[in-house]
């Protein structure tokens, strides 16, 4: 089982990065998004980002073009059912993603890979919703997936060995590193980072630090690179509070209970850098906190 072809359903910033990084090892990307101007938007957005990799002297102009070459969109997802591996990256909600991959189906060659770039949902669960339950599993890249080099693989309760096999040997054409999680819900790096995140959101909530103090203290009183609401902006708030609705519904575990106030910034549109806004206004030159 050779993987040469990619489909990328959604053009959000995972679609985007994912497109970026197949194309750059040589494979032919095929992305559809039901939103028409992200998905024009790909080849500016795609190229800027391959554009920055050459101004640090990462990648080459040639290589630039040809993995532009490489990428092309469709409006139209049965258009993805001729490739050889499938990774549907749209929106964090279950029905979004049974609608897509039921709609492929009917449309697939008979050997195509399934995958899904959730950060949370069960993989069994979404693959029983398909003809080819071993033929699927969790392809879970990391944000921002130019920099980033981990690769979660899930297996489903019925993926094949080929099919794990053919996706290790697409991670590691890509130059990066998987850890094989079990198919339990967010898996291994959310089920561990989303928590944090959610406690940092509840320090925030009950008083106890500004956005300021507690991603300073994370910062240089932990050593992570970004503080935890920062990192928040930048997965995209909604996505943050998606994922801790599985935890909390697949884990039955109050410890898991989104903090209201994440509920609270999803319900005005402040979803973190993608809107502008989440817990820092992005709109002027530097982020500023909004509490
Ligand atoms: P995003 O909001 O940036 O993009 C989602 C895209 O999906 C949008 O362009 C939207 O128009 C499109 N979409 C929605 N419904 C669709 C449909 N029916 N068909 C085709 N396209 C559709 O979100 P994102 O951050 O790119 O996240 C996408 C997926 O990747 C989610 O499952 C998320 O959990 C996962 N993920 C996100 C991160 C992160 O840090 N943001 C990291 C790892 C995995």
């Amino acid at each position: 089982m050779t993987v040469q072809s990619i489909g990328v359903v959604g053009a959000g910033q995972m679609g985007n990065g994912i497109a970026h990084v197949m194309a750059l090892a040589g494979f032919e990307v095929l992305m559809t998004d039901v939103n028409g101007d992200a998905l024009r938007a790909v080849p500016s957005v795609i190229g800027s980002n391959l554009a920055r990799q050459v101004s640090r002297g990462k990648i080459s102009e040639a290589e630039k073009a040809e993995a532009l070459r490489l990428i092309s969109t469709t409006p139209k997802l049965t258009d993805l059912g001729q490739t050889d591996l499938v990774i549907e990256a749209a929106t964090e909600r279950e029905t979004i993603k049974t609608a897509i991959f039921e709609d492929l189906v009917p449309h697939l060659k008979h050997d195509t890979i399934l995958t899904s770039n959730t950060s949370s949902i069960s993989i069994t669960r979404l693959a029983a919703r398909t003809d080819r339950p071993e033929r699927f599993m969790g392809f879970h890249f990391m944000n921002p997936v130019p920099v980033m080099q981990l690769v979660e693989l899930i297996r489903g309760i019925a993926t094949d060995e080929p099919t794990f096999r053919a996706c290790e040997a697409v991670v590691a054409k890509l130059g990066k590193t998987s850890a094989t999680a079990e198919d339990f819900p967010a898996f291994i790096v959310n089920r561990i980072l989303m928590p944090m995140i959610n406690e940092a959101i509840y320090t925030l909530y009950e008083g106890v630090g500004s956005v300021r103090s507690i991603d300073t203290s994370l910062k240089l009183g932990a050593n992570h690179p970004m503080g935890p609401l920062e990192l928040a902006d930048f997965i995209g708030l909604d996505t943050c509070l998606a994922i801790m609705n599985v935890l909390h519904d697949g884990l039955a575990d109050t410890k898991y209970r989104p903090c209201p106030l994440l509920t609270k910034y999803v319900e005005a549109g402040w979803l973190g850098r993608k809107t502008d806004r989440g817990f820092y206004d992005y709109r002027g030159e530097t982020p500023v906190p909004t509490r």
